[in-house]
């Protein structure tokens, strides 16, 4: 079994985002510039963001944080994104999800000038992202790839189970892995709640993408020897062994799967950093306008 090991490729990627920003700015370009609008106090979101700030500082992006408090309205969040969509000098940004219940994220995301929206989550990036054209990819899948590239994992003909149908994770990733060219070329089946003998569907898998959100979910026998196991989930639960009484885990029951694939990504340490890693390449694409001009 192989380590799919997230810290190191988002290691490698940020050096080599550096080095490009290093020789835009020789070259008289100006710095790619990311702004992240936080709202509220929630716990995970906070340490998300401040990991998307420093990974800024990293590859040589100017970055912005925008903090407001979790009773802001919608029009005025409305009014932040406007005036974030206007100033040229923002290349790209985020808005961190969740948002507090009054304010409709859909609305939001909507709002966001799909040019900006390194995240990949505005409807025009998924609708290009589905017919195979240009798009900013959404962080997470665009993530996956580059762990299936950057390890050389084979994926044409290959079949491949994602469990979970979020428009963020799930969805997108299927949609990715049937596209036609490496990575792709996958037979994709896409599982969820109402999926009958999840079990018996994860069990003739080759690849699997687990994005479900339920603590070590998918179990050892779930899985064919050799499979290559990739596990979206950030789960926190209770571990009396540690000084934080707490440990993250993945949707992967990781320590009963591991024996039995051919390749893992960890939990923490694999798919987070580079959900992380593909937002700084989406900042970097947007501000050399290789997407759209
Ligand atoms: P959502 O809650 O939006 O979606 C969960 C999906 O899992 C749904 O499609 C749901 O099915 C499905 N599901 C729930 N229970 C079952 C079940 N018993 N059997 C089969 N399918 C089930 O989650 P996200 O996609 O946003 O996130 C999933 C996980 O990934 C979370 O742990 C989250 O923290 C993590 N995450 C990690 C990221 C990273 O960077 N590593 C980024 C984003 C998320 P249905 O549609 O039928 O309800």
């Amino acid at each position: 079994m192989q380590l799919l090991d997230g810290k190191l490729l988002s290691e490698n990627i940020k050096s080599e985002l550096a080095a490009e920003v290093d020789q835009m700015v020789a070259k008289g370009a100006k710095r790619p510039h990311l702004a992240a609008v936080l709202v509220g106090e929630n716990a995970a979101s906070q340490v998300y963001v401040q990991s998307k700030i420093r990974s800024c500082e990293q590859v040589g992006f100017k970055s912005t944080l925008i903090r407001q408090e979790a009773d802001i309205t919608e029009a005025e969040l409305l009014k932040i994104v406007d005036q974030l969509n206007q100033d040229p000098d923002v290349d790209g940004f985020i808005v961190q999800l969740p948002l507090p219940k009054h304010i409709d994220e859909e609305r939001i995301t909507l709002a966001i000038d799909h040019r900006k929206d390194v995240d990949g989550f505005h409807p025009i990036n998924f609708g290009r992202m589905a017919q195979g054209l240009p798009a900013f990819l959404p962080a997470t899948p665009y993530g996956i790839l580059e762990i299936l590239r950057r390890y050389n994992i084979e994926t044409a003909g290959k079949h491949c189970v994602v469990v979970g149908r979020s428009n963020i994770v799930g969805t997108p990733m299927s949609i990715l892995l049937s596209r036609k060219g490496y990575p792709g070329d996958c037979t994709v089946t896409l599982t969820h709640s109402r999926t009958k003998d999840l079990p018996g569907e994860v069990r003739r898998a080759d690849i699997i993408v687990a994005a479900i959100g339920i603590p070590q979910f998918i179990k050892g026998d779930w899985v064919k020897d050799g499979a290559v196991v990739i596990d979206v989930g950030i789960n926190r639960i209770e571990d009396a062994s540690r000084k934080s009484g707490t440990r993250l885990v993945g949707d992967v029951d990781f320590e009963a799967v591991a024996p039995k694939c051919s390749h893992i990504t960890p939990v923490p340490g694999g798919v987070g950093l580079m959900t992380v890693a593909a937002l700084m390449m989406n900042t970097l694409k947007a501000c050399k306008k290789e997407i759209y001009q």
